[in-house]
């Protein structure tokens, strides 16, 4: 079969399912199936597919088909412009989640040039900033902000992730291995096993209400792991509980991000502030919608 002749009939199978974007994640599985860039393509759309790649690649359109995410196919998400392994033990990487990264890196590189500002000649280097992400999953927020630190000479960061999965930390471990950092990876339930205060901590945890599981799309509710997105009864859990446990991991003046669900923001302020917390701002994500809470902690216990 023909290049040509295979994108249209897997983009047509894919229509056939359902699937939002088939026209793109036909493309996307055509280029996976054939290791060929679709400029390759339209050098040459008439090029005959071995029989190997066209059996790879319908057996690819297959599985799309059935809804299973493109991203456990080609078994790769770029999140904040890198490459990161998944599978189905982590969240895929949103774009929507690009925004936590951004502010965080953006506070990360003002607290790295007063910490460097501090320290005048002859004195030993500033020390590291401390970075925890809770709940971190496939690792692509921290190791983003490791690498981007790293790539603008800021002050190194001493990157903490946590997880409850250690399927999830397992894909941490690799992706941090790929993109040449050093992190430590912390194996528990939130803070149990996480030693030591940071200047930030940041997070996306599960918050998604538990009765409003079964609306979300195919995809996400059949193959994100559930427990990287059940928030429980009221979806506040996990905030609730990292909001308390950063009382006695936040460094004094020490700041928490967190990643919310669009109508999340008015209650995760106010557990914010009731624990102590000041400067708390929200921000919306390229859509509009809200999508990050921060603030600053001068209240350690
Ligand atoms: N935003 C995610 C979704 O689309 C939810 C992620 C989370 O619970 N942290 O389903």
């Amino acid at each position: 079969m023909r290049m040509d002749e295979a994108y249209m009939l897997g983009r047509r199978k894919l229509e056939e399912a359902d699937v939002g974007e088939a026209q793109l994640d036909a493309w996307y599985l055509l280029e996976h199936a054939t290791r060929m860039s679709r400029a390759d393509y339209f050098k040459e759309p008439k090029k005959e597919l071995t029989k190997e790649q066209e059996l790879r690649y319908f057996l690819y359109i297959e599985k799309r088909a059935q809804r299973i995410p493109l991203q456990h196919i080609t078994g790769e998400q770029a999140f904040m412009g890198l490459p990161f392994l998944v599978n189905e033990f982590v969240l895929i990487p949103r774009q929507d989640t690009e925004i936590l990264a951004e502010i965080a890196l953006g506070l990360l590189k003002s607290l790295s040039r007063e910490r460097q500002k501090d320290v005048t000649g002859g004195e030993p280097a500033a020390s590291p900033l401390r970075i925890l992400d809770m709940c971190t999953g496939s690792g692509c927020i921290l190791l983003s902000l490791m690498h981007y630190m790293k790539q603008d000479s800021c002050l190194a960061l001493e990157g903490v992730g946590a997880d409850v999965s250690d399927e999830a930390l397992q894909v941490a471990r690799e992706n941090a291995e790929r993109l040449e950092l050093e992190a430590t990876w912390v194996h528990g339930d939130l803070f149990s096993k996480v030693e030591g205060r940071f200047q930030v901590i940041v997070s996306n945890p599960p918050y998604v209400r538990t009765k409003e599981l079964d609306q979300l799309q195919a995809e996400v509710r059949f193959y994100d792991p559930r427990i990287a997105l059940d928030g429980k009864e009221d979806g506040l859990h996990y905030f609730r509980r990292i909001v308390e446990g950063c009382k006695t991991h936040l460094e004094p003046g020490g700041h928490l991000l967190f990643e919310i669900g669009y109508d999340q923001a008015k209650d995760v302020t106010k557990l914010m502030q009731e624990a102590g917390f000041s400067k708390i701002k929200v921000k919306k994500d390229l859509t509009g919608l809200d999508r990050v809470v921060s603030g600053v902690y001068d209240r350690c216990a």
